[in-house]
């Protein structure tokens, strides 16, 4: 049963596993920038950045992250310690499955709830985004992040992690 819902979000979710996996899985698997670990659970692929062969300016995109989930995919960086890379893959995990429910909706909202804390509130549009606070959440990281515990990231990004 629980195969069979996830087939049905799989095709839900068809529109941007295709773009996805076409114009970015694909090609950095093809340049050897990421590597298939395996499949954690059923239609979803893990990967880790390969610090080796991927080139320079793929793996700089990795400064000050650690990991990405997609739709049907995550992928995490390796070069951290093993407690926190096991959160991390969590966390991306719940990405996943977040994708899985909404679809494609999941983009829309993920932006649209992004703009609003950005214009709307005094929070952080990428902490307290609530697709984000979720993911936390399932990943048994900290769920509220204060101002203070904001990273400045050379006034880039603002940056958490933990
Ligand atoms: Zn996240």
């Amino acid at each position: 049963m629980k195969k069979a819902i996830r087939v049905l979000q799989f095709i839900w979710l068809l529109p941007a596993t295709f773009l996805l996996w076409f114009f970015y899985v694909l090609p950095l698997m093809f340049i050897g920038a990421i590597r298939l670990i395996g499949y954690p659970e059923f239609l979803i692929a893990e990967f880790s950045v390969d610090k080796n062969k991927s080139p320079d300016w793929y793996y700089k995109l990795w400064v000050g992250w650690s990991g990405y989930g997609g739709p049907c995919f995550f992928i995490s960086n390796p070069s951290v310690e093993p407690d926190y890379n096991a959160r991390v893959k969590r966390h991306e995990l719940e990405h996943c499955y977040q994708q899985f429910r909404l679809g494609v909706f999941f983009y829309l909202y993920y932006v649209l709830a992004y703009l609003w804390l950005l214009a709307f509130t005094k929070k952080h549009p990428y902490i307290d985004n609530p697709l984000e606070v979720a993911a936390r959440k399932a990943a048994g990281q900290s769920v509220t992040v204060s101002r203070s515990e904001w990273i400045d990231n050379n006034g880039k990004r603002i940056l958490w992690r933990k």
